[in-house]
């Protein structure tokens, strides 16, 4: 199968519908990563996706639907903060948890009685969903424990030849996943972290939890328990720049090609002569850089990846830094 990358061109949006309809997969931009998309109530293709990506079969997909999508037919209750949720943020990247109505494929949720819902803000992922008028289950469009895609080349690298189309809009904006929200609740609860933070929710809903899960209780957002994000080379981390410059120097003496990844302000303590990715000095800009310097950070035969840990840890931070961890296998 050929795959082409294109921007959303009313031709190119008129084959993703086809594609569509037909029960294929067509991977678009959204602010957040790139999704890999299905029609939500084809149970063929949404399975299809689950093989694509090698993702477990109990970690439940979001289904996308554009701004003008009347989404009563696929929830069952609508929690009374959730009005007033949707009104502050979407479209935006913040994923909704709903009771759900059953409606969509079963393999959607994985047998959970609740739905995720995201409207997305990207011009293209709006004109691809208003195309198809379906809802579109899509998680991130990277294989399984991979790096999620920020651009259409890295959707490329792990899918070419596998899906036919990916539309193009360009590098995302926001740089990590949403933020998802349970609202089956009396009270929101934030199953995973993302760009809306808890602060940002409680000042709309009145009250935000944190969701943690108890000892042996099933995870409630299952995705949250597997590895993730993970470059393809070897890793190290720490939290300061000195132990970080003498791992860096070993790997050197043993002739590696060690990189190390950090902020603005751990990057200018470091010597002129160190291979640095620099993740910026603002949160929104590390939280922009953070997926496209994973995958830099694994290409040109990096033998090993340094990660120092960020110092800020508020707001937008407790999202990145949740990946950040992971991907450096600190949290699994
Ligand atoms: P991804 O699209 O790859 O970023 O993953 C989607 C995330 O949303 C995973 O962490 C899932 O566990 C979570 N998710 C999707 N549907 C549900 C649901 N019905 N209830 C709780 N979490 C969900
Ligand atoms: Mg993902």
């Amino acid at each position: 199968m050929n795959t082409y990358v294109s921007r959303a061109s009313s031709e190119q949006l008129r084959t993703a519908k086809e594609l569509i309809k037909q029960g294929e997969t067509v991977a678009f931009h959204t602010e957040t990563v790139y999704g890999l998309g299905a029609n939500a109530f084809d149970d063929d293709a949404v399975q299809k996706i689950f093989a694509l990506k090698g993702r477990p079969a109990d970690n439940p997909l979001i289904v996308h639907v554009h701004k003008r999508y009347d989404i009563s037919r696929l929830i069952d209750r609508d929690p009374p903060y959730c009005a007033a949720l949707r009104s502050a943020f979407l479209p935006g990247p913040l994923t909704m948890v709903y009771p759900s109505t059953g409606k969509v494929s079963r393999f959607v949720s994985c047998g959970l009685d609740t739905l995720a819902i995201r409207v997305p803000k990207s011009d293209t992922a709006q004109a691809f969903l208003r195309a198809v008028d379906l809802p579109i289950a899509a998680p991130s469009a990277n294989l399984s424990k991979h790096v999620s895609p920020v651009t259409a080349w890295h959707v490329f690298d792990d899918f070419k030849g596998k899906i036919p189309l990916i539309l193009d809009g360009g590098p995302s904006d926001g740089g990590i996943e949403s933020t998802v929200l349970d609202c089956t609740g009396d009270v929101p609860q934030i199953l995973r972290e993302g760009l809306v933070t808890r602060e940002m929710i409680a000042s709309v809903a009145g009250a935000c939890g944190i969701y943690v899960p108890a000892e042996g209780e099933p995870p409630r957002s299952p995705g949250m328990a597997y590895k993730h994000y993970a470059p393809r080379c070897e890793t190290f981390y720490c939290t300061d720049p000195e132990t970080a410059l003498a791992r860096y120097r070993k790997e050197k003496a043993k002739k590696g090609k060690p990189r190390i990844l950090c902020a603005s302000k751990h990057a200018e303590t470091l010597p002129p002569d160190i291979a640095v990715l620099d993740l910026g000095d603002t949160p929104e800009l590390m939280a922009h850089r953070l997926y496209d310097l994973l995958r830099k950070g694994e290409t040109e035969g990096t033998t090993l990846l340094i990660g120092i840990e960020p110092e800020e840890k508020d707001g937008i931070m407790a999202g990145v830094l949740n990946r950040f961890r992971r991907a450096f296998g600190v949290l699994s």
